[in-house]
C-alpha cells in the first residue's frame, strides 16, 4: 500500500544530474508523481531519480511503497507550492533565512511599456532580494546551500563575476564566517567595489569579461584552498531558479488570473532563463520563453550574447531571441520611471525594450507577458541620469 511521507525523513543515493532533469521534465508535463518510491525503512531502494527530481521541485512529501506500485499523486497535493505560497508577516531569525523563505519577489503590472490595452506587461521585481539587490541572490544561496559539506573545511569562496553573483558570495561568505575573493572585468559598475569593499572581500579586476577569468578563477582556487561555486556551469544556478524564480512566476500568474503568455528574460550565465525553460516548456505547453541579449557593440551590466552549443546541458532553449542596445535598454529605464515610479537596472530595461520590439515586430498576442527585471537601477543612477541630460 502506498503511502505520504515527508520528502525528508527519506534516505536516498546520489543520481546523475541529466537522469534526475529528465525526471523533473516527465514529472511537470504530468502534474504528478505516478510511481510510487520504492523503500524499506527509510531507506530508498528504487527511483531515486524520482526523489531527487521531487527535492530539486520543492514538494514536502512524497508517495512511497515497500512494493512496485503506480499511484497518480498531483505535485500539488505534495505541497509543490506550499514553500512560495504564503510569505507571512516576514519575521525571520537570520538573514539566511530571511533568503530561504522571503519568496516570492513581487509581480506587477506595469503601464506604458507598450500602447495596447489588450496586452499586459508585468515585471517580476528581481532587486527585492536581500543581499546584492539582485536575481543573482538566488543562485548564489542555492549553490552554497548545496555545497555547505565542501565549504566547511574551506577558508575561502572564490568566484569570477560581473558583479551582483559576487556581492552575494561575500553577503554570504560572511554570514558563514568565510572570507571571499572575487574577480571582476575591468568594466564592472563601480558600485560593486564599494559594496564587495563594504563586505570585507578581496578584489581582483582584469580582463574583458568574465569569460577570461573562470580558468585563473579554478586555478588561484586550487592553490589558494578555497570553493569556486562556478555559476556558469553549476546545475543549482538553473535548479534554483526552476524551484523557486519559476514555480513563483507560476503561482503568481494563476492567483492573479494572468493569461500568461510568455516571458522575457535577459541572460548572463543563462542561469535564470534556463531554469524558466525546464519549468515553462514542460509544465504550461505554449508559454513563450524569449531570450534578451545585448547588440554586437553595447556593453550591458550583467548579461551577454550566449552560444547555446556550449549551454546548460537542459534540452531546451528560448523560443526568440531579441538584440537591444545600451541607449534602448536606458530609453526603457527612463520610460518605465516615469509611468510607474520604478527604476529598473540596466538588463532589466534591455528586458523592456526586448518586449517592445516584440510588440512592434507584431509578435505579442493577446494576454499577459512577464519581464523578469534582475536589479535595480539605483545601482546606475550616474549612467541613467547622464543620459538624461544628453
Ligand atoms: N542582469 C544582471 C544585473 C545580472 O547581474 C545578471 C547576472 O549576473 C543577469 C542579468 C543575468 O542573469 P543570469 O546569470 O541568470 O543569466
Amino acid at each position: 500500500m502506498a503511502k505520504i511521507k515527508e520528502l525528508d525523513s527519506l534516505i536516498t543515493d546520489n543520481v546523475e544530474f541529466n537522469a534526475i532533469i529528465d525526471k523533473i521534465k516527465e514529472l511537470l508535463k504530468n502534474g504528478s508523481q505516478k510511481e510510487a518510491i520504492l523503500i524499506k525503512g527509510n531507506k530508498v531502494i528504487k527511483n531515486h531519480e524520482i526523489y531527487w527530481a521531487l527535492k530539486y521541485l520543492g514538494v514536502k512529501y512524497v508517495a512511497v511503497s515497500e512494493s512496485d506500485e503506480i499511484v497518480n499523486v498531483s505535485l500539488e497535493f505534495l505541497g509543490f507550492y506550499d514553500e512560495i505560497s504564503d510569505p507571512g508577516i516576514r519575521v525571520y531569525n537570520n538573514t539566511l533565512e530571511l533568503i530561504e523563505k522571503d519568496k516570492p519577489t513581487p509581480l506587477v503590472k506595469l503601464n506604458g511599456i507598450i500602447n495596447d490595452k489588450k496586452i499586459g506587461i508585468w515585471g517580476k521585481l528581481e532587486w527585492y532580494n536581500p543581499f546584492s539587490l539582485s536575481i543573482k541572490d538566488r543562485t548564489a544561496w542555492y549553490i552554497i546551500l548545496n555545497n555547505l559539506d565542501k565549504i566547511n573545511n574551506k577558508e575561502k569562496i572564490i568566484e569570477a563575476t560581473s558583479a551582483n553573483t559576487g556581492i552575494s558570495l561575500s553577503a554570504i561568505s560572511s554570514i558563514l564566517g568565510k572570507k571571499a575573493k572575487i574577480f571582476m572585468p575591468i568594466s564592472s559598475p563601480d558600485y560593486a567595489d564599494k559594496m564587495l569593499k563594504i563586505y570585507g572581500s578581496e578584489i581582483i579586476r582584469e580582463g574583458n569579461s568574465t569569460n577570461d577569468l573562470i580558468e585563473k578563477v579554478k586555478k588561484i582556487a586550487e592553490e589558494e584552498n578555497a570553493f569556486v561555486p562556478d555559476q556558469f556551469s553549476n546545475i543549482f544556478n538553473v535548479l534554483v531558479h526552476l524551484r523557486y524564480t519559476a514555480k513563483e512566476l507560476d503561482y503568481q500568474a494563476i492567483y492573479g488570473k494572468l493569461r500568461l503568455k510568455g516571458i522575457f528574460a535577459s541572460m548572463g550565465t543563462g542561469g535564470h532563463i534556463a531554469g524558466l525553460l525546464l519549468y515553462f516548456h514542460n509544465k504550461n505547453k505554449g508559454i513563450k520563453i524569449i531570450g534578451v541579449q545585448p547588440e554586437e557593440n553595447s556593453a550591458i551590466p550583467g548579461i551577454k550574447k550566449q552560444d547555446f552549443n556550449k549551454w546548460w546541458d537542459i534540452k531546451e532553449s528560448p523560443d526568440k531571441i531579441f538584440s537591444v542596445s545600451y541607449d534602448e535598454a536606458i530609453d526603457m529605464i527612463i520610460k518605465t520611471a516615469r509611468n510607474n515610479g520604478i527604476i529598473p537596472g540596466i538588463s532589466g530595461g534591455a528586458v523592456l525594450a526586448g518586449i517592445k520590439k516584440a510588440y512592434e515586430e507584431g509578435i505579442l498576442e493577446e494576454g499577459d507577458y512577464v519581464c523578469v527585471i534582475p536589479d535595480n537601477g539605483i545601482k546606475y543612477l550616474d549612467e541613467i541620469y547622464e543620459k538624461i541630460n544628453t
